[in-house]
């Protein structure tokens, strides 16, 4: 049994038992922390407290589901960092394209952010449900889980039974990818798309979104005899010129052979 972390053991102890009951206001309140929505300027959301109480201040105009996001990662501020404000760039929250520490603060929040909008006790049983690793899928967790579509993504990704692993292009090639707890670090990703792959299309304009397509493998990875081996891609388009890519595995030859 995987003990909790911080934000899941307040969840559990708010007696939070399903996703929509994940009501940040209430929580911010629980924590003595209140929220406001106003113009920001040069930054997405700061906190400004004192050992007792805080303010939680987060841009509006923004997505909604951003919003949620960002009002977790001030309450992991507010969690871990007591006593000292923070003004956070859209850069600081939710940033897979920047390396960091564990230690890092800003990555710090992010997880309590994961951890408090996506708790593992309620998203593990609700992605088992859901069998096929495809942007379907994350669109019905991330509704109901009140998350966006990258955010929802790399949950799964660590979360679901499913062996997968999630990448980003742009128009220069490769930005980031996430592999799953049973993906291999001994799979290399190929630097550029191939152009046998449906994401190929979606990142030029040729439609917003795939659904889960059988793929050669060496479509993918650079690896020696990827060839003898398919797996799975779906892909859609996250911004103008942005893809995200799932790629999962039905079976787990490739995996094992290349785990050895
Ligand atoms: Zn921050």
């Amino acid at each position: 049994m995987i003990k909790p972390t911080a934000a899941e053991e307040l969840l559990q102890s708010l007696g939070i038992s399903k996703p929509g009951d994940i009501c940040l206001e209430a929580i911010a309140l629980y924590c003595n922390a209140r929220i406001k929505i106003e113009p920001l300027d040069g930054c997405e959301a700061r906190i400004i407290g004192n050992h007792q109480k805080a303010i939680i201040t987060v841009a509006e105009g923004k997505l909604y589901e951003r919003q949620r996001f960002s009002i977790g990662h001030e309450l992991g501020h507010w969690r871990y960092h007591k006593g000292r404000s923070f003004v956070c760039r859209s850069d600081d929250i939710g940033n897979e394209e920047k390396e960091r520490s564990i230690n890092d603060p800003e990555k710090v929040a992010d997880d309590y952010a994961v951890d408090l909008l996506m708790p593992r006790y309620l998203f593990e049983p609700e992605a088992e449900r859901l069998k096929t690793a495809s942007f379907e899928t994350i669109r019905s967790l991330s509704k109901l889980f009140k998350t966006s579509i990258t955010a929802t993504a790399l949950r799964y990704v660590d979360l679901s039974p499913i062996p997968s692993m999630l990448v980003c292009h742009g128009q220069n090639g490769l930005i980031w990818f996430k592999k799953g707890r049973d993906v291999s670090n001994r799979l290399f990703l190929k630097s550029e798309l191939d152009p046998d792959s449906f994401a190929l299309d979606v990142l030029y304009g040729k439609g917003e979104q795939t659904r889960p397509r059988k793929i050669g493998a060496d479509a993918w990875f650079d690896n020696l005899g990827a060839d003898r081996y398919e797996i799975f891609e779906d892909t859609m388009r996250i911004y103008d010129s942005r893809i995200l890519t799932f790629l999962s595995w039905r079976d787990e030859e490739m995996l094992e052979k290349y785990n050895t």
